[in-house]
Order: structure tokens, then C-alpha cells, then sequence
């Protein structure tokens, strides 16, 4: 960590971001760019989706100014996510400005991987504290097909990817997690591959849902694996450990296979939900605030951003987003539309 420069934002006592429900939301998803080397059939839709002009993507400046004034109010943890945040140009000045900030949020990171290897100095270096891995299949030529590169550029992908994994986990300097979408037909004849990869490694290996979340791709019912036969498959392994639930773990269950140095975990979107413990805000690459992944409402913060407002009133823009977010969502297992926001501006 950097020393405190004089701009840093104090731990001053003040508004706090807390919801119509009393939920205190004090967990900030920054999703740093729409851009993604990959087309995950579960994400974006095959044809593309158009980019967003540069323009209308925040600044880096843009954005760590909303993460120091959510720190403000009371955020402390935050993830960087896209598109492929790895992609984004002047990620270190980025992470050097969220890792200036007072109190030090926790900073964390998702990615799909591709990048890892030659970004983890990066990610070190500013006190990423724990890095998620987005993988769904280690076979090659499922691999290719779940994001959409094909043969043989898939195979090569999943090399680098898995340098990637190994590399973070041999540096001992993170928490490195592996996210899984379960989807049926497609990858849940793995759940087992994937679970083993706990029983040698420090590795957090955790099974989501499938969302019919991102107006633009089509969703596939068919795919959708609740997350009650993901746990029917983990339990066939064997022992099953149940964790306890720690403050800050959100929403995953977790379990360990007897014996293994790491963990598993099921987080259930849809089959149940766990909107009464919610934590989240999300700001998309262009600057929308949104209180709740499954709902298009949003607080648009750029005019302010680019209009002249204090911190005072961007801090009031975000209390009134926070005071927006709906009670829960409506999905569910029988009640697959698709709603939301496009996930590679929003991020998950
Ligand atoms: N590109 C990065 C990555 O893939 O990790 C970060 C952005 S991606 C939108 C964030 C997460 O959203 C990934 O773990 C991805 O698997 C998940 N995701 C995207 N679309 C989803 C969907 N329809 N259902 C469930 N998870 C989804
Ligand atoms: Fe896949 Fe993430 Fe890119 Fe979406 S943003 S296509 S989930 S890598």
C-alpha cells in the first residue's frame, strides 16, 4: 500500500448508504470498461453488441472520484469489473487512486483470466486482495464454445487462463476464487473436475447460477441448473463440510470436500434468493448507478461527473440511488425473462 497523500479521502463520520430497508450497502462494483476479449454465449450476444464511444465511458478520474466519495458514505470493499477489466488502459493509475483512498477499501478484482498472468505484478503491487477467475469449462473445445473464440484460439485461451490461475495462487499474495456458471448440458458433467481442483490448491471454487439478466442475449431455459443439483453432484464426492457464513462472505453457501485445502461454494440468484441480505451497488462503464442487477432502473451520475457538482452532491446522488433499490427481484426459476442491464457494461 502507498502512503496516504494529502487528498485522501478521511474517515469522517457522516450519511451512510442505507436503503428504504434498512440494508447497509457498502459494497461498490465499478465496472471499469464495456470492452471484452471474449463473447460468452451466457453474456453477450454472438452478432456483438455495440461498444460504447469513448466518450461515454467514465475517466479514471471519473471513476475513482465516485469511489472516494462512496468511501465517504461508508463503502468498503470495492470490485473492479467490465467488460474485461484487465483491458482497461491506465489500470495502474486506477488502482493506484482506489488504493489511496482513506479508509482503504478492500479491492478486489473479477476477470475472465486472459490477462492475469501479465497483470498480476499490477494487481500485487496496489493490494488487490482477492482476484475471481470467470471459467466454465477445462476442456478446449467447450472452452471455445462457451466464449465464443472457437478452435484452436479457445485451447490456447484456456492455457493462458490457467497459467494465469497457477501463477496468482503461486504467489500466495491474494485470494484467488474461480467462478463457474453451471449450465446444463454444457458444463455439468464438470462439476466434479472442478471441485477436485480444492483438494490440492488454496482455491475457492465457486457454481452460479445462470441469469437471465442483459436485455441483448438471448437466454437459453434450457441451460438453467438450480443450484440444489449443483450441491446433489458435489455431495456424490463425498464428505461435504459446511462453512459457516462469515461477515463480508456474501451470498455463497460454502463447503470444503474432507481433507482440502480450499473451498466451494453455490450462490443461488434465482432458486433462492438472498435480496434481504444484499450489500451492492453497481456503477456501468458509462455511469449508471444501479441499485439491483435484475432491475433497468438507474441513477445516471455522468452530468453530475461532467457538470460541475461537488462531492457533496454526487455523495446526495448516491444516497438517493442507494434509498431506489427495490426490496428484491421477481425472478425465479419459473419466471425466466430477462431483465437488467447488458452484463459487459454492468458487470455482474
Ligand atoms: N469479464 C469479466 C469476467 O468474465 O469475469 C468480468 C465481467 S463478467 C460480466 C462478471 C461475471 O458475470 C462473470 O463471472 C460472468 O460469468 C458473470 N455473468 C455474466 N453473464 C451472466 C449470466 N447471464 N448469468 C450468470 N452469470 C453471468
Ligand atoms: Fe465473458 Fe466477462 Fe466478457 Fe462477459 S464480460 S463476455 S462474462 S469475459
Amino acid at each position: 500500500m502507498t502512503p496516504v497523500p494529502p487528498n485522501a479521502t478521511l474517515s469522517l463520520p457522516g450519511p451512510q448508504l442505507v436503503d428504504a430497508f434498512g440494508r447497509r450497502l457498502h459494497y461498490l462494483r465499478l465496472s471499469i470498461t464495456d470492452l471484452c476479449n471474449l463473447r460468452c454465449l451466457y453474456c453477450m450476444p454472438s452478432e456483438g453488441i455495440a461498444k460504447l464511444e469513448q466518450w461515454e465511458v467514465l475517466s479514471l478520474e471519473e471513476l475513482a472520484r465516485v469511489a472516494r466519495v462512496a468511501v465517504g458514505l461508508g463503502v468498503d470493499k470495492i470490485r473492479l469489473t467490465g467488460g474485461e477489466p484487465l483491458l482497461r488502459r491506465g489500470l495502474d493509475k486506477l488502482l493506484a487512486e482506489l488504493d489511496a483512498i482513506r479508509p482503504r477499501p478492500d479491492l478486489r478484482l473479477t476477470t475472465n483470466g486472459l490477462l492475469l498472468a501479465e497483470k498480476l505484478p499490477l494487481l500485487i503491487r496496489y493490494g488487490i486482495s482477492t482476484v475471481n477467475v470467470s471459467l466454465d469449462s477445462l476442456r478446449p473445445e467447450r472452452y471455445a464454445r462457451v466464449t465464443g473464440l472457437g478452435a484452436p484460439d479457445g485451447g490456447r485461451a484456456l492455457e493462458r487462463v490457467w497459467r494465469g490461475v497457477e501463477a496468482a495462487l503461486a504467489s500466495g499474495a491474494l485470494t484467488v476464487k474461480l467462478n463457474v456458471v453451471a449450465l446444463g448440458g454444457l458444463n455439468d458433467d464438470e462439476i466434479g473436475d472442478f471441485a477436485r481442483l480444492t483438494l490440492e490448491r488454496p482455491l475457492a471454487v465457486r457454481f452460479i447460477e445462470y441469469m437471465p439478466v442483459g436485455r441483448h442475449t438471448p437466454f437459453q431455459p434450457q441451460r438453467f441448473l438450480p443450484a440444489a443439483e449443483v450441491l446433489k453432484s458435489l455431495k456424490q464426492l463425498g464428505e461435504l463440510e459446511t462453512l459457516p457464513h462469515r461477515p463480508g462472505d456474501g451470498p455463497a453457501q460454502r463447503f470444503r470436500l474432507a481433507g482440502a485445502r480450499g473451498e466451494l461454494g453455490v450462490i443461488s440468484a434465482l432458486s433462492s434468493h438472498f435480496c434481504a441480505q444484499c450489500n451492492r451497488l453497481r456503477l456501468s462503464a458509462e455511469g449508471l448507478l444501479v441499485p439491483c442487477l435484475f432491475s433497468e432502473a438507474a441513477l445516471d451520475l455522468r452530468p453530475l461527473l461532467r457538470g460541475g457538482a461537488s462531492d457533496q452532491e454526487l455523495a446526495q446522488a448516491l444516497l438517493q440511488a442507494a434509498q431506489a433499490k427495490p426490496q428484491g427481484h421477481h425472478q425465479g426459476p419459473a419466471s425466466l425473462h430477462v431483465a437488467g442491464c447488458q452484463m459487459s457494461r454492468l458487470g455482474g
